[in-house]
């Protein structure tokens, strides 16, 4: 049988940092990922971005060039399926049947897009945005022609492909289940202002609608979606962004403990020994979050839990306690966004929205807990200081543009 001595499942975001993160801690045993990508390791947030605009080529998405991996030998094998994990033999089953046995296992699987489940879910030109053959998908659908295109989803996802959609000359719906834009992820404040943007842009919205089934035209291909007011809207093809689920059943199996993905402790070890899990996937104790269970799906967090786990396995135990960070790009339009905004009562907008500079301050019993901040790195960079320190500022004092934060601190 095959041994890894570290065998990492996954080759996003996460598991590629374990491994580069693993030899620069001096770690000289065997590194090997497993894939069921059939690339070897690409950066995800250009897919809904430069990728899908035509701006990047996969050579310039590409984690690490081919030549990295060899060099540091990690092995990286793609197209391969992990099927279950044997947590007392410490091996885990691949889909082909055969055993990979481990000194310490890293999960780094992340998530499936979810799929809708309504009629005519399976039918041709229905597009997810989650891996490079997805996107490739949707921009062989546009180089044949298709020009009108439902996003069913409001989130980063579907605001983010929108915008390269329109870009590209395509008539854009967007339908979302909730009432306002990214309402997963930020206040009010930006909803209004992302949704007034992508108007001007030529957006067109569905706010509060629920998707009932999709419509077949000629070959199998989608011709309409039909919201459950009646609401018909004539399509070539749909991009879905609504939400992800956590890719963690072989670990839940095998006996892990976890309800959404797999719980982990604040150094991401999970309830089974030497099983650690990372990124999208791996539930945690924020403190960012006001102390809640959360999973965060972003490439902080992979990075950051990707780090821990490296200097763990190499000796040095330092728990996972970093501040998270996201960042989004919609037509000339920079998102940047530190801490989370878990539970905030206050909000106070820094700067006027309609010059299309401002940020967005969340604050949680007079603290600063989270800024948003739109076209506006010198708040992000000073902001992410007041959100470490957890300072508390007068709603007033933060209002002041014409205040720098750092002076506030
Ligand atoms: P998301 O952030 O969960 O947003 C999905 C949105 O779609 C939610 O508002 C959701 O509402 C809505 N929705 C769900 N089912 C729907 C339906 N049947 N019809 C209409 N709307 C529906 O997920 P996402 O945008 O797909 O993003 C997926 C992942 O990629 C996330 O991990 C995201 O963070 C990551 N990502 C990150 C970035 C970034 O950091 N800039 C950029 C792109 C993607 P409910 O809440 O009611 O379900």
């Amino acid at each position: 049988m095959d041994r890894a001595d570290v065998l990492i499942v996954g080759s996003g975001h996460g598991g590629t940092q374990v491994a580069i993160a693993l030899r620069q801690n001096g770690h000289t045993d065997s590194i090997l990922m497993l894939t069921r990508e059939r690339s070897l390791p690409y950066e995800r947030p250009p897919l809904s971005k430069e990728y899908l605009a035509g701006e990047k080529s996969f050579e310039r998405i590409r984690v690490r060039p081919e030549s990295f991996w060899e060099e540091r030998d990690i092995v990286i094998r793609t197209g391969t399926n992990v099927s279950a994990i044997d947590p007392f033999a410490k091996e885990a089953v691949l889909g082909d049947g055969s055993r990979m046995a481990y000194r310490k296992l890293v999960w780094a699987a992340g998530g499936e897009a979810r799929r809708l489940s309504i009629p005519g879910a399976d039918l041709e030109g229905i597009h997810t945005v989650r891996t490079i053959e997805d996107v490739d998908a949707i921009r062989s659908d546009i180089a044949n022609g298709a020009s009108r295109a439902v996003v069913i989803g409001g989130g980063y996802i579907g605001l983010e492909a929108a915008a390269v959609l329109r870009s590209l000359g395509c008539e854009v719906f967007v339908v979302e289940s909730r009432n306002r834009l990214l309402s997963r992820v930020a206040g009010q404040d930006l909803s209004d202002f992302f949704l007034a943007e992508h108007r001007a842009q030529g957006v067109a919205f569905h706010l509060g609608a629920e998707v009932a089934s999709i419509e077949e035209g000629s070959g199998g291909r989608v011709a309409a979606v039909t919201l459950a007011d009646g609401t018909v809207l004539p399509c070539d093809f749909v991009v879905t962004g609504i939400g992800i689920v956590p890719s963690v059943g072989a670990l839940i199996a095998a006996g892990a403990v976890g309800a959404n993905g797999v719980d982990v402790d604040e150094f991401c070890r999970t309830s089974l020994d030497d099983i650690y899990a990372i990124g999208d996937c791996a539930a945690h104790v924020n403190s960012y979050a006001n102390g809640a269970v959360i999973r965060l799906e972003s490439v902080q967090n992979a990075h950051d839990m990707a780090a821990t786990v490296a200097r763990a396995i190499c000796g040095t135990k330092t728990p996972y306690e970093a501040l998270p960070w996201f960042w989004s790009n919609q037509y000339d339009l920079r998102l940047q966004t530190v801490g989370i905004a878990a539970d905030f009562d206050t909000t106070v907008v820094r700067g006027d929205p309609a010059a299309r500079k401002f940020s967005v301050v969340y604050l949680r019993e007079g603290q600063v807990i989270a800024l948003d901040c739109v076209n506006n790195t010198r708040d992000y960079a000073q902001g992410r200081k007041l959100v470490e320190a957890g300072v508390q500022i007068a709603p007033e004092t933060l209002a002041d543009a014409d205040i720098p934060l750092k002076e506030m601190l």
